[in-house]
């Protein structure tokens, strides 16, 4: 269980809304692979995996998953790391012919050393892109085009209902089953302002054409269509328990989405895509805003299935290693039962006609009653940039002035909007074309009433200024070497390289243009170099700052004012319409929906019959390798530090960890630490000043960062913690690489106390994000304080501990700004030593052995011990029940506990259990019939704390008695050999989870750092393989302890919380923390 502090990473209003949340922490422990280590990476906001390159492709929703979006960088058109064009299986003429397809193109494309062709079915239109290389890990989606006409949020609530059942698949949701029992690298599905996407991937050929045929039979023949029940769990319906209890809304998308409506930048990401296409489909919210959402019927929904679940009307994507023949064969067994339909027509996007006057939106947003709420307004300045499709080599270089402007701390725009002091922290700008039309945006939140103005005239002269000016080569040449290494490197983190490929051309494709030309990126990007060294950058930029923002009426300027009576309003509108729909009711209607209540519960709560859960097919246990990957190490040591070598092929690429102890660091200096790391990265030496540290990071590297780490270790009481620095270069560059990381480690002085009050401000703004957004996070790392030390000491560095302490700092920079730089250096002097050091290389063989010298030259250079002795950590929150107040429509709530404290040892059993619960008793209780986006555990087997966590949850007491109902649940638990197997090969399936180099090296690492050994791993894997139904009985005595010693903490309303500790005397302590 990895937690990380998520950071500036921008959310826009083409974010797609997922299926189901993925866990914040899966995406980031299957990176460890330390088998769900508690790691916590703190990171800040420069680290190098956040640096927004071209922003095209999937912003990943940063609900929580910010793991995602941290390793997912936007240009993602990569190579696939292989030697030179190998020849792929191909589907001749006649093949295609008598599958009834037609060939359309094909093409060679070296930018991902993949053979692509372009299929058309001949019957129904639908296209097909079959795209064939040597990457094990296959994807297929398949993407329709749904443009709604209204913000009752019909695309998003099919997406949810297609997954629930379908002709050959008729149980509750074989998407579950999905999760629960098959190797998938990838599931979800997504919907977007205009599309709907439905894509999968797996390495396990087997494994992936089970997923792609429960994928096709779900769109094209879903139950939901004439199941009335399944409409009204994910989309809404009233429930009423009792005809004398108040009738309420239920629903996951709408809790869902009154999650999102509590998020200010949300709520002005959402606003501007309206304001800004206010005349076809983006003025509408295809997500649901929770006031529409009730509007809609059964019958529209049914309506829209028919209309646009349609193979005219779909784009198919296969991509990877497996046989294109056999794609195309999967695929006319379902094609083949349609006939043509207009729909591809009706589906059509209308391009917003381009404004001659820019306008001008004031609005409110629900705000807490705590704080200066003078200083909590927003702006947002946005330009839709053209009514017809830009040329690739204009959109690639729209993307480089994005990050030429904003892309890094230093970049221009970004700096002097935040040196100005006029507002906290920006919120999602930047260049956008995942659209029809491209757009761009920034915005800025903490802005006073009276600085609003001025920020709009400070964005719009400084981008005039950026006009006349043009940017100084350096920066240039660090934006050019910072987005040809991120296309060199192709690292999509644990996204599937197919899936951001598939993810580019449709953002062509879906508009009927050509779905190669997004793949094919290194001639327009050699003709843009060329034409900047010829013409120089400023006769390419300004042009475009010129043509595409200054002379662009078409501008919609956005103020959002903080309003602390909406929340209670909304509230009561809601409260009052549901009264009257009582009102309007005979006695006769209300015994009729109570009883209709409970039939959909009883529907919910009963498990599907074994023949059901046996027609989605699996894998079995003969299919799993037997053996956990291996990554290959060598232990060595240089001048008395340790240092690990992976030996593996990085496509020239070295990746670098160093790792100091933090055993010398005071206590009180904790909190500053992730400061620190941000002062590090962003204030400079005596002769550089940090722009020009930052350019140089940037041309000669592909970035370093700096954070804390700190995890339990079983079996010991000290924790460990860690203090990282990361860097990748091109194996030629590391001594360049070396000498940076050691320049930001003993050169950066510690001087800027202006920069250093940014910090401080854009932290607490981030914190504040965070906790709307992942208060779940939250109260997990609350839980965690009270149980551990590792989580106590995390929790002062990015829980609501480090909130309170970054606002009693806020004022004593201006007081006492000696006392704080002299706490920087002695963090610094506490951290760096030889002594305790170890160092992590990842590489091919050659490089490692060649970069040596560069590394002993660094190590030499650092003092062989740190300043003062050894401290002992033993801080822990008090242990009670924590209720966190937050003004916010939906809650997180969470209950944790030790269960090692019971005398229960470690076995692999407990992660396959662990997975059980999260995905049948919590996925049906708190999400299904709950009604919350997400609910969830999680087991660290490193501190032996058992956390549940729910997300977006309208419900608070009735899901802590969810929790304490575990163990009875598996007490009583019945399974057969299937659901078992199933059970075990998920969680193969997450140990195992798809890797590239950099992850593996990475991972070695973390084991390293926690004691685990291949020795522990392979023993853990025989038990995971072997778990018995005995286990999960067994397991429900430790479990138990959560219920009868654990701690709860929620993140919620004043209101509800008010209500719980009405209903159970006190049982909350009350924490107002916005
Ligand atoms: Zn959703």
């Amino acid at each position: 269980m990895l937690r990380t502090v998520s950071c500036s990473a921008s959310l826009t209003s083409a974010s797609p809304f997922f299926r189901f949340f993925p866990r914040s922490y899966s995406s980031l422990s299957s990176s460890t692979g330390a088998l769900r280590g508690n790691l916590r990476r703190v990171s800040n906001p420069s680290s190098a995996g956040r640096r927004v390159f071209l922003r095209r492709g999937l912003r990943v929703p940063s609900v929580a998953g910010r793991g995602v979006n941290r390793q997912f960088s936007r240009l993602s058109v990569r190579a696939v790391a292989t030697q030179p064009a190998p020849s792929y299986p191909d589907v001749g003429q006649d093949e295609a012919e008598k599958l009834g397809y037609e060939k359309v193109s094909e093409e060679f494309i070296s930018e991902c050393k993949s053979k692509a062709t372009l299929f058309r079915h001949k019957k129904t239109g639908c296209e097909v892109m079959s795209v064939s290389n040597e990457d094990e890990n296959k994807v297929f989606g398949i993407v329709l085009r749904t443009p709604p006409k209204d913000s009752t949020g019909i695309p998003h609530i099919l997406e949810h209902s297609v997954l629930c059942g379908s002709r050959k698949y008729p149980l509750k949701e074989p998407f579950v089953e999905l999760l629960k029992g098959s190797l998938h690298t990838f599931l979800n599905a997504f919907t977007y302002p205009d599309r709907t996407c439905y894509p999968v991937a797996s390495t396990n050929a087997k494994d992936f054409y089970n997923l792609v045929d429960v994928y096709l039979d779900a769109v094209f023949f879903p139950k939901c269509v004439d199941d009335v029940h399944t409409f009204q769990q994910e989309g809404w319906h009233y429930e009423l328990n009792d005809p004398s209890e108040d009738i309420s809304y239920k629903g996951v998308v709408f809790n869902e989405m009154k999650g999102v409506y509590s998020q200010p930048d949300n709520i002005l990401g959402r606003i501007a895509q309206q304001a800004i296409s206010p005349d076809n489909t983006y003025g509408v919210d295809s997500g649901g805003d929770p006031k529409d959402i009730p509007k809609l019927t059964f019958q529209e929904f049914q309506e829209f299935h028919r209309k646009f679940y349609h193979p005219s009307n779909a784009r198919i994507w296969f991509y990877g290693d497996d046989d294109p023949l056999q794609r195309l064969r999967i695929l006319s067994e379902y094609l083949d039962m349609f006939e043509a339909s207009p729909s591809p027509d009706t589906s059509k996007i209308v391009p917003q006609k381009l404004f001659s006057e820019p306008i001008r939106i004031v609005e409110k947003y629900p705000a807490g009653r705590d704080g200066d709420l003078k200083k909590k307004n927003m702006v947002c300045i946005n330009w839709l940039l053209s009514e017809k499709a830009l040329d690739l080599e204009t959109q690639l270089a729209l993307g480089f002035l994005d990050h030429l402007m904003l892309g890094t701390p230093a970049s221009p725009l970004r700096k002097i909007l935040l040196e100005s002091g006029l507002g906290e922290a920006l919120v999602s700008s930047g260049m956008s074309d995942e659209l029809l039309q491209p757009q761009f945006s920034v915005s800025m939140k903490g802005v006073s009433e009276d600085n609003v103005q001025k920020v709009e005239e400070l964005i719009m002269s400084t981008l005039k200024k950026l006009a006349e000016e043009g940017f100084d080569s350096e920066a240039v040449e660090a934006s050019m070497n910072t987005i040809e290494f991120s296309l060199r490197e192709n690292n999509t983190g644990s996204f599937p390289r197919g899936l951001s490929l598939m993810l580019q051309s449709i953002a062509k494709w879906i508009y009927d243009m050509d779905p190669f030309e997004p793949l094919k990126y290194t001639e327009p990007l050699k003709a843009l170099k060329a034409r900047i060294a010829e013409e120089g950058s400023k006769a390419v930029f300004s042009p475009l700052i010129e043509q595409f923002i200054l002379n662009n009426s078409h501008r919609v300027t956005i103020e959002m004012q903080p309003d602390p009576e909406k929340a209670s309003q909304e509230e009561a509108e809601e409260k009052s319409i549901l009264e009257k729909v009582k009102a309007g009711m005979t006695e006769e209607d209300l015994a009729e929906l109570a009883r209709a209540t409970e039939e959909l519960r009883l529907k919910q709560e009963t498990p599907d019959p074994p023949e059901a859960l046996r027609c989605v097919p699996s894998l079995n246990l003969s299919d799993i390798p037997k053996e956990p990957t291996y990554v290959p190490t060598e232990v060595g040591d240089i001048n008395g530090v340790k240092v690990l070598r992976h030996d593996l092929f990085t496509n020239d690429i070295v990746y670098a960890e160093v790792v100091f102890d933090m055993g010398s660091l005071k206590h009180e200096l904790l909190p500053l630490v992730p400061l620190f790391c941000q002062s590090l990265m962003e204030m400079g030496t005596k002769d550089l000043s940090f722009v020009q540290l930052n350019q140089l990071i940037g041309r000669k590297t592909g970035g370093i960062s700096v954070y804390p780490l700190t995890s339990s270790v079983r079996g010991k009481a000290e924790p460990c913690s860690k203090f990282v620095v990361r860097g990748k270069s091109m194996a030629g560059r590391a001594e360049d690489l070396f000498n940076l990381m050691n320049c930001l480690l003993q050169e950066v002085q510690f001087t800027d106390q202006q920069r250093f009050k940014q910090f401080v401000s854009q932290s607490i703004a981030r914190m504040e994000n965070r906790l709307r957004g992942s208060g779940h996070g939250v109260a997990a790392a609350r839980m965690d304080a009270m149980l551990n030390i590792a989580g106590w000491m995390s929790e002062q560095m990015g829980g609501l501990s480090y909130l309170e302490f970054l606002r009693t700092l806020e004022k004593k920079v201006d007081e006492d700004w000696e006392g704080i730089s002299s706490s920087l250096e002695e963090i610094r002097r506490s951290l760096l030593a030889r002594n305790g050091c170890i160092v992590n290389m990842t590489a091919d063989g050659k490089s490692l052995t060649n970069i040596e010298k560069s590394l002993e030259k660094f190590l030499d250079l650092l003092p062989e011990n740190p300043s003062g002795g050894l401290v002992t950590w033993d801080g822990r929150l008090p242990l009670r029940n924590e209720a966190i107040v937050i003004p916010t429509q939906v809650n997180y709530v969470g209950k944790a506990g030790n269960i090692y404290s019971t005398g229960y040892e470690l076995d692999g059993s407990a992660y396959v259990i662990s997975k059980h619960i999260s995905t049948t008793w919590l996925w049906d209780r708190v999400r299904v019939s709950g009604g919350a986006y997400g609910g969830f555990c999680d087991f660290d087997s490193h501190s032996g704390v058992f956390s549940f966590l729910s997300y977006r949850d309208p419900n608070l007491l009735k899901t802590l008695d969810i929790y304490d109902g575990t163990g009875d649940f598996l007490r009583g638990l019945e399974m057969d050999q299937e659901t078992l197997t199933k059970a075990i090969i998920g969680t193969i399936g997450d140990v195992d989870s798809y890797q590239l180099p950099d992850a593996k090296g990475y991972s070695s690492l973390m084991r390293h750092l926690l004691g685990v050994t291949d020795e522990e791993r392979q023993r853990k894997r025989e038990e995971i393989l072997t778990t018995s139904l005995k286990d999960f009985k067994d397991f429900a005595e430790a479990i138990d302890v959560v219920r009868d010693k654990g701690v709860a903490v929620a993140v919620a309303s004043a209101e509800d919380i008010d209500a719980a500790n009405n209903a159970r005397s006190n049982f909350f302590e009350v924490k107002k923390a916005l």
